[in-house]
């Protein structure tokens, strides 16, 4: 086993950050949002060429050749996406890759992220070779109905996707172990007696692998639900400071966030896809006439494509905001469970220090794209 003791390695230093490290994690931010942004231009403009200008014709071409709808649904999504993966595929690599090397982030070799972008992709467009199918039957079998029906079959992927993430999922990308540490092991059950955990559920995830930056997350779904401390954090960080951001994970589980999330989502899907179904009938009405939707035309799909991709846009600040509310209900667990002011203040500061966190970004930035409220406002709570 890797699994050491925290003191058996050189801890990383804490404090406030210093101007240049600050000026840093500045330049890092910035140059993070301008191709998070130019990622989201690139998926409105080429899914709305998609859907507006090249979808009949495209549908008309493969209809000499394919008989089958489904086929032809397939062979759209596969086209489009493939499209989009190539013209987008520089910034991807410029994000992932070149961006992370030029602040020290990653670990990764060309090969190796290549590697990784191939495993990734596979494995989307295989489930949304899965999911397209499965939305397009749901529909022309439902008809008029087909986004309440969506909507359950979105909630039961969901349930799945979350059972399977910490089992199947994850170990594609990260080792994963279970934490082997005597010290470490009777902390966490200390912490974790009492709120449903068992200490069988937290494991090391070897994200050092891939990356310099640290983290932890709370994964899974009744019996695959588990802690994940990555080795960055566990080799990095002291015991007190290990302890305090384990006990804002529990925060996770007792608060049921997983839960909620599902259902949240649920209720975003319920609207997003009734919201779809009104554009794609308005939109095929348009182009062949009065639409049933049990016939609903396979050339709607890269129109559903760009209306989800608005609707989750759009919907990305309040899904935001909820998720900032349970970061700073965790925050406040953490210090009444632990009582460890002053370590999870160090545990936050070097986590900024670590993974180069801008401590205080625009706040409209924090506004629309930040699923966690910035390190200085955490810090700012635990000195109150
Ligand atoms: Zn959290």
């Amino acid at each position: 086993m890797s699994d050491a003791s925290p003191a058996d390695h050189d801890e990383l230093a804490a404090g406030e950050m210093t101007p240049e490290q600050l000026a840093e994690a500045k330049e890092y931010g910035r140059l993070e949002l301008y191709a998070g942004l130019a990622d989201k231009a690139l998926d409105l403009v080429i899914l709305a060429l998609a859907a507006l200008v090249f979808a009949v014709p495209l549908d008309d071409w493969l209809s000499g050749g394919v008989g089958s709808a489904t086929a032809r649904l397939l062979l759209i999504f596969l086209i489009v996406t493939g499209v989009h993966l190539v013209i987008s595929f520089p910034l991807s690599f410029y994000a992932g890759h070149v961006l992370e090397h030029r602040f020290g982030l990653s670990r990764l070799t060309f090969g190796g992220w290549l590697a990784r972008y191939a495993k990734r992709t596979g494995l989307a467009l295989a489930f949304g070779v899965l999911m397209t199918a499965g939305l397009y039957w749901v529909i022309w079998l439902t008809g008029p109905w087909w986004w309440l029906a969506a909507a359950v079959v979105f909630f039961l992927v969901s349930i799945v996707l979350g059972q399977l993430m910490p089992v199947v999922i994850l170990p594609l990308f990260y080792k994963i172990e279970k934490i082997d540490n005597p010290e470490l092991s009777e902390r966490m059950t200390r912490l974790s007696a009492g709120t449903g955990l068992s200490i069988e559920g937290v494991y090391r995830m070897g994200l050092s692998a891939e990356t310099s930056k640290a983290n932890a997350m709370l994964a899974g779904l009744g019996r695959t639900r588990r802690v994940l401390m990555g080795d960055t954090l566990l080799d990095g960080f002291s015991g007190d400071e290990i302890e305090v951001i384990f006990a804002h994970e529990i925060g996770h589980h007792v608060h049921r966030h997983i839960r909620k999330m599902i259902v949240t989502g649920v209720l975003f899907s319920v609207a997003g896809f009734w919201v779809c179904n009104r554009v794609m009938l308005a939109w095929a009405d348009s182009q062949y006439g009065p639409t049933d939707p049990h016939q609903m035309p396979v050339s709607t799909l890269p129109l559903l494509m760009l209306s989800m991709t608005l609707f989750a846009m759009l919907l990305e600040p309040l899904q935001n905001m909820i998720s900032r509310h349970y970061e700073r209900q965790c925050d406040r667990y953490a210090l009444e469970k632990t009582g460890l002011r002053a370590a999870y203040i160090s545990a936050f500061q070097k986590l900024a220090r670590l993974n180069k966190d801008d401590p205080a970004p625009h706040p409209l930035e924090v506004f629309l794209f930040h699923s966690h409220p910035p390190i200085g406002e955490r810090l700012a709570m635990a000195e109150k």
